[in-house]
């Protein structure tokens, strides 16, 4: 609605390769558990409201220099994405449906008031850092390894006063991630280790604990559904409590219904076989509310499933894909009639995780998990998933860079 004002463009990316070049840290070792560190090269792209958007540089990883009186650190004027840079096994170098999480951090950077920008730019900055540092970072013998991709946008505006930044800095930075999706589980807490039938917990697949009830992610007006630190800050509390008591992540539930909204910072499915019809159902939290994060791992599990599952074969047996409001009580029930099928988490960072069990005031739901492993539809789920982002099928949301 500015238009004389800079866009952001990608194509005036003024580069300077570093001269003290990093070393690459061994895959999955400690180094990159620790999640400290950042390839050789960052981007950035300043935004002014007398100028708009400065062309974008793509620079040495290093410090920011901001004022403490910047708009960020006090107001929390900051949205970010999440995604991968895979190695496939093709040799390529690939990430996921990436034009959507440059589309969720414009409509994030609406919420928290701070400026636009046209995806697509982000985009291009986004596949400009890794076709730069992606080679070196990811070499081809770590196929089926990836990098973590952090874009992040704050309101630096140095003046005190509770209003819309008039300076904003947009950045992407590249990081060694520890591989979620194989180490998820922590060990079953003394607690709940030999249940009364005598058969031992399965070691694997997470563990939830549902949320207590004066501990509310997001609820409707709020902005749970866009992706701001704001978010995340206030879960931490409720994460540290859940693993000391030996749970892996939080189940969001929302008002006294206890709607099952999201697992940690992860979307939520679970498989139930439908009381009065018999069908099997895959059901998640809808975004009707505006409580939950539209995830771009969320939304391929429900477009694969609607297209490949619809019908049985196999002998795997089909199921309808649902997105709707379920509780704890459907959960529950469906767990004491034997219709609860399966459970998983999917998101970015923990990808495909099957839930083995959740913890709900004083009860225990036992998820089966197919002798501790995943269960047949997670399996297949993830399998697919892993095949488009490593190249194994070729498919349009696997973006070659
Ligand atoms: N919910 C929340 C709260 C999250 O932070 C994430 C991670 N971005 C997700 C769900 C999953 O989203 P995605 O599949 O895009 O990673």
């Amino acid at each position: 609605d500015l238009p004389n004002l800079g866009a952001l463009d990608a194509s005036k990316m003024a580069v300077t390769i570093t001269t003290a070049p990093r070393t690459v840290p061994e895959w999955n070792g400690a180094e990159a558990k620790a999640q400290k560190t950042c390839t050789d090269h960052m981007v950035t792209a300043r935004w002014t409201a007398e100028e708009g958007w400065d062309a974008p540089e793509m620079k040495p990883y290093g410090p920011l220099s901001i004022m403490p009186s910047a708009s960020v650190l006090h107001y929390a004027t900051e949205c970010f994405e999440g995604c991968k840079l895979y190695r496939g096994y093709d040799g390529k170098l690939r990430l996921f449906r990436i034009s959507r999480n440059c589309a969720r951090m414009r409509n994030s950077a609406e919420r928290i008031a701070l400026p636009d920008f046209e995806p697509k730019e982000l985009e291009k900055m986004i596949i400009a850092l890794c076709a730069r540092d992606g080679p070196k970072w990811l070499p081809k013998d770590r196929a089926g390894c990836f990098l973590y991709c952090r874009p992040t946008f704050i309101g630096t505006d140095s003046a005190l006063g509770v209003q819309r930044p008039r300076e904003a800095l947009l950045y992407v930075i590249l990081s060694c991630f520890p591989d979620m999706s194989s180490s998820l589980a922590t060990p079953a807490p003394p607690a709940m280790q030999g249940k009364a039938d005598g058969k031992p917990k399965s070691s694997s697949g997470l563990k939830l604990i549902a949320s207590r009830e004066d501990t509310i992610r997001a609820w409707p007006g709020g902005f749970g559904y866009a992706k701001l630190g704001a978010n995340y800050g206030p879960t931490l509390v409720a994460q540290g409590e859940a693993k000391a008591r030996g749970f892996d992540q939080v189940l969001w539930l929302y008002e006294k219904e206890n709607w099952v909204t999201e697992a940690g910072a992860s979307n939520f499915f679970v498989v139930i076989r439908e009381k009065t019809s018999g069908r099997l159902q895959l059901i998640t939290a809808p975004l009707t509310e505006r409580i939950i994060l539209e995830g771009v791992t969320r939304a391929s599990v429900l477009e694969l499933c609607q297209s490949r599952l619809a019908q049985s074969q196999d002998g795997v047996e089909g199921l309808e894909v649902v997105e709707k409001r379920f509780t704890m009580d459907d959960l529950l029930e469906a767990d004491k009639e034997g219709r609860l099928v399966e459970a998983f988490a999917a998101g970015t960072a923990f990808f495909i995780a099957p839930v083995a069990l959740i913890h709900f005031r004083g009860k225990d739901i036992e998820v089966p998990t197919d002798g501790g492993e995943a269960g047949v539809y997670t399996r297949l789920v993830k399998q697919w998933l892993v095949n488009i982002m490593y190249g194994k099928e070729s498919h349009e949301w696997g973006v070659v860079v």
